[in-house]
């Protein structure tokens, strides 16, 4: 199930209010992805672009977290957000703000660049939220005039600059510092290289891994290319012929349509291919089986259309197959990053008939860069290229649409112009067999 608003999150009236005079209608991807598994406590590792909103991810969760265990004495902090630099703290402290403007808590940040003076009105003063960079923090730690053993969240804005940075080791202390702590969340552009993954690996407790966009992301992994196929029949002796490679391990077909997931299954069953699938219609304990069989291994095949796919998620697929091209290349982005994941290599390939030439020139753009076309010796297509025929002059084929287009254009142009009294009075003298036709249509 994917979450499309912030009422389905079930947070406080205060928050959903706040949510609304922001302008927030609809929680972004990684909001979607994260704020569940973080609303049950568990820990998160969280990675988006940019400028997706993972301040908002884990803010709404850790607010909700305050409010529904309001505490009943003041203390110090009970949450703890550490930035890579201070205007990134201020930032997400005015989110913050902004976010609990209609609750009762506080929200302080403790950075570099501010006189101690300022910061004993905040350790004087009960808090609830410090969002801080990490040097002061551990300055203050240290002389003992921050307390750190109230912290029931830690969470690590932009791990991966921070790790840039040069911070691991204050992050490692901290972490140290606050380890009654209940739950940790950690949130990066990109957790890409090894250092990210071993330090999240110390810092975090059977983290959920979460990712906004997880197709763009791991793309570089995947390896994609196409055969150009003759038709329905040449498509699926390709399909047969490379399921039977033993590098595919595990794969998933997408085809576009209900009624292919069908006969793809029983084309490939008469050469001899069990196939497991998902199409719309099945009741879900029967998707649920149908899962289960290839999660298990008891098939290694599933034939699915994208709607059944959606929100499933099977490991260690080795290879994606595009049977039916699809429409947009954001789908062809969605269906490939079901291969490849987590760090490992994927292999995409797509079977393409000469009408798909046009969304293969899309998806190339949209990817940017071309997907590159091979060529199994005993199943070479009979037909052309249609690409490389449009490169050049266009066909007579084309060219003839083309002027039909254009007569018909024509035509329909006529009727309008016939409204007119002195045209219509003209008619007897035109010369072409088609106008009348058209005289007759009218
Ligand atoms: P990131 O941390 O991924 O770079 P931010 O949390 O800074 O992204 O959010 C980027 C921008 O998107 C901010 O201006 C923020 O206010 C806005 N934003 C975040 N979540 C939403 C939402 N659900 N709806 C609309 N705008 C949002
Ligand atoms: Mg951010």
């Amino acid at each position: 199930m994917t979450v499309t608003t912030f009422s389905e999150l079930e947070l406080d009236e205060s928050l959903l209010e706040a949510l609304q005079e922001k302008g927030f209608t609809r929680p972004t991807a990684i909001q979607a992805a994260a704020i569940p598994p973080a609303l049950e406590g568990r820990d998160v590792l969280g990675s988006a672009p940019t400028g997706t909103g993972k301040t908002a991810a884990y803010l709404l969760p850790v607010l909700q977290h305050l409010l529904d265990f309001p505490r009943k004495k003041s203390g110090p902090p009970r949450v703890l957000i550490l930035t890579p630099t201070r205007e990134l703290a201020m930032q997400v402290a005015e989110q913050a703000r902004e976010l609990a403007k209609h609750t009762h808590l506080d929200i302080a940040t403790i950075t570099g660049g501010v006189a101690f003076m300022n910061h004993a009105e905040v350790f004087s003063e009960n808090q609830d939220l410090v969002v801080a960079t990490t040097g002061r923090l551990l300055q203050y730690i240290k002389e003992e005039n921050f307390d750190c053993r109230a912290v029931e969240t830690l969470i690590l804005d932009e791990a991966d600059r921070m790790l840039d940075m040069g911070f691991a080791q204050d992050i490692e202390t901290i972490s140290a510092e606050t380890r009654w702590r209940k739950q940790t969340l950690l949130f990066s552009a990109t957790l890409e290289g090894e250092a990210i993954k071993d330090f999240a690996e110390r810092i975090l407790n059977e983290p959920v891994e979460v990712e906004a966009d997880p197709a763009r992301r791991e793309r570089k992994k995947i390896q994609q290319w196409y055969y150009r196929a003759d038709d329905t029949q040449h498509k699926t002796a390709l399909l047969i012929h490379l399921l039977k490679q033993p590098e595919v391990t595990r794969a998933v077909i997408f085809v576009r349509k209900r009624e292919r997931v069908h006969e793809v299954c029983a084309w490939l069953r008469e050469a001899g291919i069990n196939t497991s699938y998902l199409e719309g219609e099945l009741v879900q304990a029967k998707r649920n089986e149908a899962i289960k069989r290839v999660v298990e291994g008891r098939v290694n095949v599933l034939v699915a259309t994208d709607i059944a796919a959606r929100g499933i998620d099977i490991d260690d697929v080795s290879h994606v197959f595009n049977f039916d091209m699809p429409v947009t290349a954001d789908t062809y982005l969605h269906r490939i990053g079901r291969t490849g994941r987590a760090g490992k290599k994927g292999i995409a390939i797509s079977l393409v008939e000469a009408h798909d030439h046009l969304l293969l020139g899309k998806i190339s753009r949209y990817i940017q860069e071309p997907l590159k076309s091979r060529v199994i010796e005993e199943l070479r297509p009979t037909t052309r290229p249609p690409n490389e025929k449009l490169k050049g002059k266009p066909s007579k084929k084309v060219l003839a649409k083309r002027k039909e287009k254009k007569e018909k254009a024509k035509e329909d142009e006529k009727p309008r112009a016939k409204l007119r009294h002195r045209d219509t009075k003209n008619i007897g003298k035109r010369r072409k067999p088609s106008a009348a036709k058209t005289d007759g249509a009218e």
